[in-house]
């Protein structure tokens, strides 16, 4: 049976009184929920300290970002190290704001990745086309080049701390979701890639992204290959979270 994870990326937003409000509230929900999914709080770096304190262990926690380099003069930058003494689980990689905003290729994304894992974390490698891109029928293409680049370092044995979010970039934050059938195309063939590589394929939990929302979450985690949500802006509102948490089918995943 495949993990499934409903993560939520709080981006640059929050505080320490949301912290004190939301995060007390998803965990009491969450321990109660009976459909097997495991929810993460991925909040802004500074604040995971205070996360982990009231999530700790029936939520888990995550940073959005880690740094490429594993330790020394590099000033801003936070390691994989750090975030595992924090206490995180999890880091994202390769989100597509990071790609975008702060110039992040596949290759520093697959240093990333192999730094969250040699630490011991957990990595959810974001993935996913733009607008021109899908318009110009390239977006296979160019979510098989980001995954196949992105986790080209990792060992036989590390695959089990491996996820993909795949986030159609005209999705994030634009309230348009994909449809059903296009998430689940796409995450076939991510899962397809992935046996190509050489990944235990069937065992690597595949999240959507991208306008996910208390009232779209259930049809998504219906299809057989969607085996979760990374959820941006819904994701800062107790209610909104915890129904798109709730909206796990207790038999998803294979
Ligand atoms: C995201 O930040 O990864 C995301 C999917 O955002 P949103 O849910 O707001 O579209």
């Amino acid at each position: 049976m495949r993990r499934k994870i409903v993560a939520g990326n709080w981006k640059m937003n929050g505080s320490a009184d949301l912290v004190a409000d939301l995060v007390p509230t998803v965990r009491k929900a969450v321990a109660g929920l009976d459909n097997g999914v495991e929810v993460v709080i991925v909040p802004p770096a500074l604040y995971v300290p205070q996360v982990r304190a009231e999530a700790d262990p029936v939520v888990a926690v995550g940073v959005q970002n880690l740094s490429g380099y594993e330790a020394g003069a590099y000033t801003g930058e936070i390691s994989a190290a750090m975030a595992v003494d924090s206490g995180c689980r999890y880091a994202l990689i390769g989100h597509s704001e990071r790609r975008r905003l702060f110039a992040e290729s596949d290759q520093i994304a697959a240093e990333k990745v192999m730094r969250a894992l040699e630490s011991g974390l957990s990595a959810i490698l974001c993935v996913g086309e733009t607008l021109e891109e899908r318009d110009q029928g390239r977006a296979e293409q160019v979510v098989e080049g980001q995954v196949c680049a992105g986790l080209s370092g990792v060992g036989p044995d590390q695959w089990d701390r491996v996820v993909v979010a795949y986030e159609p970039v005209w999705a994030i934050g634009t309230g348009k979701t994909a449809t059903t059938d296009d998430a689940q195309a796409m995450h076939a063939s991510i899962r397809r890639w992935l046996g190509e590589m050489g990944a235990p394929a069937q065992d690597v939990p595949l999240l959507y992204g991208g306008s996910v929302k208390a009232d779209n979450a259930a049809a998504l985690f219906a299809e057989p290959d969607v085996d979760g949500g990374l959820i941006g802006g819904a994701s800062l509102m107790a209610d909104e979270f915890l129904s798109i948490c709730r909206a796990m089918p207790v038999n998803a995943g294979n």
